[in-house]
């Protein structure tokens, strides 16, 4: 799988930095995580379609995490997509129609949006696709806001060499065993756990705009992947950028090291910022294995 990141900045893109947009690619599955404007150009520039995604997902509906809805859909439309499209965030069915409602454009394919619950402390599971689910959580920001898990099926394998210990081969047997969680078998029951392992599946998560919350420890635990807000560094933390509703990158550092990520990929920077030095150094005193995330960066897993 792949991800890449088409935009890394915040409210206002700068020359470096277009606003935010994240592609997952998996096995020829495409998500996009938000969707700044913008984001099919980029999306042209980094080699991708714009055709090719599957489902989106909004993070929260300002500007800087939507604006891009627009013209992707009209060019969706332009060439003819006739697959169905959904659009997943907190408040999306009423976004989502007042989207289609703009301009002259009659769109020739199904677009429609799906509600996400935006309050209290609960993993909610969004969709499922044939080997991943996208889950959501509720965050902390002005207005309601989700962020997204990314989660990879558990595989659990059958051990043959375990499985003849308890007089079991490779056939029918196998196939009832993996769908029942059991078999009787010579008159002995035999659990799918005596004789399999589990690869458990990827995790990656993305906070979208948020303070620092607990929300965020839940549904990151243990991820392979946490990609977060970090808009300011800490010494221009105020109070006026935390009622703004963003992280430092101090803050995002320990919500990794309390989730027990593997990764931490710091986005969204405030156009202020020109060199990203300072956030990688700060977050890697409380947590070493962090990234600044930059546009077309992409990571292969
Ligand atoms: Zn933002």
């Amino acid at each position: 799988m792949e991800i890449v990141f088409l935009g890394t900045g915040s409210g206002i893109p700068s020359r470096e930095r277009n606003h935010p947009a994240i592609l997952l690619k998996y096995e020829g599955r495409q998500l996009l995580w938000d969707c700044g404007e913008g984001t099919q150009r980029q999306m042209a520039i980094a080699g991708e379609s714009p055709m090719k995604i599957d489902d989106i997902f909004i993070t929260h509906w300002h500007a800087d995490h939507f604006a891009g809805l627009i013209g992707m859909i009209q060019s969706m439309n332009l060439e003819d997509r006739n697959k169905p499209l959904t659009i997943y965030g907190p408040e999306a069915e009423l976004f989502v129609s007042d989207i289609l409602e703009l301009g002259h454009w009659g769109v020739g394919f199904p677009v429609k949006g799906k509600e996400l619950n935006f309050d209290g402390n609960e993993i909610e599971s969004v969709a499922k696709y044939e080997d991943f689910s996208v889950f959501s959580i509720p965050v902390n920001h002005t207005v309601p806001a989700v962020a997204y898990c990314f989660k990879e099926t558990d595989r659990i394998n059958v051990d043959l060499k375990k499985a003849v210990v308890y007089g079991l081969k490779q056939g029918p047997i196998i196939g009832k065993l993996k769908a029942d969680g059991s078999v009787m078998h010579k008159g002995k029951k035999i659990k799918l756990e005596d004789v399999s392992t589990t690869r458990i599946g990827r995790k990656i998560t993305y906070s979208g705009d948020t303070t620092p919350c607990e929300n965020m420890v839940k549904l990151s635990k243990n991820a392979d992947i946490m990609i977060h807000d970090s808009t300011f560094l800490e010494d221009v933390m105020n109070e006026e950028k935390r009622r703004k509703s963003h992280s430092s990158v101090d803050e995002v550092a320990e919500i990794a090291k309390k989730a027990n990520v593997k990764k931490l990929i710091l986005t969204h920077f405030s156009r202020r910022y020109h060199s990203l030095k300072d956030f990688e150094t700060s977050a890697k005193k409380i947590f070493p294995d962090t990234i600044t995330a930059k546009d077309f960066m992409r990571m292969k897993l």
